[in-house]
């Protein structure tokens, strides 16, 4: 359903700011289309779930917490598929951007949840890199071990550290194709100095993977490969 759209979110220093781009034309959910640019935005939920919700999260488990909420509340708005991320400061655990899988109302493959709160973090903080700073490290939350695509843009992103809920292979479990990671994708990135931690609250994210088919979500993967 279309509907007028009057703020993209973006979430910068201490509190969450609804940031000067505003626009009155007509948005799909997921995606602004004016003349020949391609804006992705969040769904409009997410903007007033943040407003309500703590701003700093001190422990990985708090942040966990947070993403597969974002995952869950995705799927229950029917606005995407069931994944959500979140980039924090690492120590202080204050929240930068989050993000939640767009692929579906914004016909958009690569509008998963970690690209987009990547993309979205790096325009808080106005660098490409969330690694210029060396005062400041960021983390990626994820509420799902990220895809192959997901674990490219992890090199570039500048984060240090990744936090991962459920494990690739349930969201292989429910028909999700998760692209040709390198078995080792875990030793690749802390090779490079990415921190990751794994299975954290693992059960609870794994819930909203397998109830999401239960809810009619579409797996919308068609093209595994072949074996
Ligand atoms: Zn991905």
């Amino acid at each position: 359903m279309d509907y007028n759209c009057t703020v993209i979110t973006l979430f910068v220093s201490s509190h969450i700011f609804n940031v000067a781009l505003l626009y009155s034309q007509t948005r799909k959910a997921g995606i602004i289309l004016r003349g020949h640019e391609v804006v992705l935005s969040l769904p409009l939920w997410v903007e007033s779930f943040l407003c309500n919700s703590e701003k700093v999260f001190p422990s990985i488990e708090e942040r966990m917490r947070l993403v597969i909420m974002l995952s869950r509340l995705n799927v229950e708005h029917k606005t995407g598929g069931p994944f959500g991320a979140g980039i924090f400061e690492q120590k202080s655990g204050r929240l930068i951007a989050v993000g939640v899988n767009q692929v579906e109302p914004a016909n958009c493959s690569i509008a998963h949840a970690e690209i987009l709160a990547i993309t979205f973090a790096q325009h808080a903080i106005g660098h490409y890199d969330l690694g210029a700073k060396k005062e400041t490290a960021y983390e990626l939350v994820t509420s799902t071990e990220p895809c192959v695509m997901c674990l490219g843009a992890i090199c570039w992103s500048g984060v240090t550290s990744v936090v991962c809920g459920a494990r690739d292979e349930d969201a292989r479990e429910i028909g999700f194709d998760e692209g040709p990671k390198p078995k080792d994708w875990i030793c690749s990135l802390e090779s490079r100095g990415i921190k990751v931690v794994h299975d954290v609250m693992r059960e609870h994210a794994k819930t909203v993977l397998t109830d999401y088919p239960k809810k009619g979500g579409l797996i919308y993967n068609s093209r595994r490969q072949q074996t």
